[in-house]
């Protein structure tokens, strides 16, 4: 099936200019979502990381049922004041402003690899900032996967030496 195609574009959401990629239209559909879970965890089969960090909140229907597939263990990342235990944070520009996430400061042993998950690239400021969350507990990112990667924001430019896979792509908003 081509997944792109299970994928809308909302444009001019949530402001104007930007085509939001909504992926309810995937989610909806039950063999689309079976096989976008099943092709995200097809190239880490092998791989050697231990768990999945995955990034509030559409990274988690994603990372999560991938590390159930794939046996790994499963650290959310999540938005300030939401874990209830020790955390570390980052925070990161937007366009306008910054953001914040954070991670148990003992979900991730030092030395431990990590995949990283998110549904989609965009500038690559959230998942960067993901990637120093797991660096700042000693983790090592070996990959980042996405469901949807928007190439014309060149966002894997911030994850320089973490290999990127992304299942769809688009070269334009719309
Ligand atoms: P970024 O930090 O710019 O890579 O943005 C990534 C985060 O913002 C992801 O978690 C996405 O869920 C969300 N996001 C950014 N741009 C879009 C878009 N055009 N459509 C849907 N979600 C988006």
């Amino acid at each position: 099936m081509d997944l792109k195609k299970t994928i809308r574009t909302v444009m001019d959401f949530p402001k104007k200019g930007i085509g939001f990629k909504d992926i309810t239209t995937l989610l909806v559909n039950g063999p689309a979502l079976h096989q976008a879970i099943r092709d995200m965890a097809e190239p880490f089969r092998k791989s050697n990381a231990a768990k999945i960090v995955s990034i509030e909140s559409r990274g988690f229907i994603f990372g999560m049922p991938m590390a159930y597939e794939l046996g790994l263990g499963f650290v959310p990342v999540r938005k300030p004041k939401k874990l209830p235990a020790a955390t570390v944070a980052e925070t990161y520009a937007l366009e306008y402003g910054t953001d914040s996430i954070e991670i148990h400061k003992d979900a991730i042993v030092p030395g431990e690899k990590v995949l990283l998950v998110d549904d989609l690239l965009a500038t690559g400021g959230t998942m960067e900032a993901a990637v120093r969350l797991v660096k700042k507990l000693g983790g090592e990112p070996v990959a980042a996967a996405f469901l949807i990667e928007l190439d014309f924001l060149k966002g894997r430019e911030k994850l320089p030496g973490i290999p990127v896979h992304s299942l769809i792509h688009y070269d334009s908003e719309a």
